[in-house]
């Protein structure tokens, strides 16, 4: 069987299009690069947005007209919004053949070859499953994300999360270690670990700190990075493991939410903004010149032009590096979807720009900052803008682009930082020509 797979949503999904990719090959399916070639098409699903939602919609729209020209293509729907939609998707009989949640990858192979007969779906949460043993499909690259752990346990009133995937659970050390030992044999260059409270992955004895250390200690992996972590679980240990693992990278993706402690308890996110503001001045006193970059939602139920005030002024008082911002979206199974909604679309929406001024504002700032410094660079590839750049990131998190000086994907470069942009770092290879490299691992 040919299977096309198409992802949507975070990170956490892209690892999971790797994981049923492993799975499929395994049971000796090919995986093809366009629709029009597979007997099957698997979409990877969000739900955390409704926006999220309908795109997958309307792209079944899409299949349902290749369908008309192949009945016997098998069209399925995987990932969150197969768990949280199921009985409305199961509706869709005429065009979706398979709907499988985030803890039915391990049967998918056999599932698929059912949903040639008749409809299936699985989508029963499973405590137990961590898919520790099961080595995923990695795209080639420099970054190999690793999951470390599955489900939240942390339920945010907005969040549709512990609905969708269940509750939390952690791989065990060994597979992990396991795991990033052969990404690096590959070639992989860096690893991110990956979980919904990444911080809070625990397993018997050992903590997060003992998995960036075990991390660290993997040979040929030169940087360490994780997301998202929770600001609840940042824990003192956590920090000092940060701060002493050379190749843990100093950057932090810590979600603020909201500035207000009122709409911070309203969104159940377990602590207060001075206790989120402690977590930044442990950060910063241990890691000097730490990136921390945050999520907010403006417009939650109840948040008023003072809630919002104090959203702005917390950005300002961390200074963030950049920010994922978005509107609040209400989803249906979760407790703030039964909340009034007081915030129009309009008024998110001034919230949601002001906003994203002040972040543009701040990151030119902090990039202004790195003008005139070297920065190490693990370079990614060529820039898709301009073909005689190279790109990469800095150990900040940081994009830099920078004359191609022939450098291989893989390498780290120094990069002295010539020009800034909000988004963007310029800089020129102190390493061509004839320069000896920071490092070189061969591409
Ligand atoms: S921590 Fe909150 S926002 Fe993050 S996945 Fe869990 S419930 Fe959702």
């Amino acid at each position: 069987m040919r299977v096309f797979l198409e992802t949507y949503g975070c990170q956490m999904n892209v690892a999971d299009s790797e994981l049923m990719a492993g799975v499929l090959q395994r049971a000796g399916m090919e995986l093809v690069e366009r629709p029009e070639d597979a007997d099957a098409v698997i979409l990877n699903t969000c739900a955390i947005r409704e926006n999220a939602e309908r795109r997958v919609l309307g792209r079944l729209g899409d299949y349902a007209h290749l369908k008309l020209a192949n009945p016997a293509l098998i069209v399925g729907v995987a990932g969150c919004m197969a768990q949280h939609l199921r009985g409305k998707l199961l509706e869709r009989k005429r065009v979706l053949d398979l709907v499988v949640g985030p803890d039915g990858y391990r049967a998918l192979p056999e599932l698929l070859r059912r949903a040639a007969g008749e409809p299936v779906a699985a989508v029963r949460l499973d405590r137990d499953e961590t898919y520790g043993d099961l080595e995923p499909r990695r795209e080639p690259g420099v970054r190999a994300w690793v999951t470390v752990q599955r489900g939240c346990d942390k339920f945010c009133t907005y969040c549709v999360v512990p609905f969708t995937r269940g509750r939390e659970r952690s791989l065990p050390l060994p597979d992990l270690v396991g795991q990033m030992e052969r990404a690096a044999a590959r070639g992989f260059r860096e690893v991110v670990l990956l979980g919904q409270t990444v911080n809070s992955w625990r397993h018997g004895e050992s903590d997060f700190a003992d998995l960036l250390r075990a991390a660290n200690d993997v040979d040929g992996i030169l940087r360490v990075r994780f997301t998202s972590p929770h600001p609840a679980d940042m824990t003192p240990r956590v920090i000092e493991a940060m701060a002493t693992c050379e190749r843990v990278m100093p950057h932090v993706h810590l979600p603020l939410q909201s500035g207000s402690d009122r709409v911070l308890e309203g969104m159940h996110r377990t602590y207060t903004r001075a206790q989120f503001m402690d977590v930044v001045a442990q950060l910063r006193a241990a890691i000097p010149g730490v990136a921390i970059s945050t999520d907010i939602i403006v417009g939650f139920p109840g948040e008023t032009e003072a809630d919002y005030q104090a959203t702005l002024e917390a950005y300002r008082e961390v200074h963030f590096d950049s920010g994922f911002l978005f509107k609040y979206s209400a989803r249906p199974d979760t407790r703030a979807f039964r909340l009034p909604e007081t915030v129009s679309e309009e008024e998110k929406g001034r919230r949601l720009t002001e906003l994203i001024d002040l972040q543009m504002a701040l990151s030119a700032e902090v990039n202004d900052r790195w003008l005139g410094r070297t920065v190490e660079v693990l370079v990614e590839g060529g820039s898709r803008r301009d073909g005689a750049q190279l790109h990469g990131k800095s150990r900040e998190f940081k994009t830099v682009v920078f004359a191609d000086d022939g450098s291989p994907a893989g390498r780290l470069a120094r990069v002295r930082v010539v020009g800034a942009t909000a988004i963007t770092l310029i800089g020129e290879s102190l390493d061509a020509p004839g320069a000896q490299p920071l490092v070189s691992i061969g591409g």
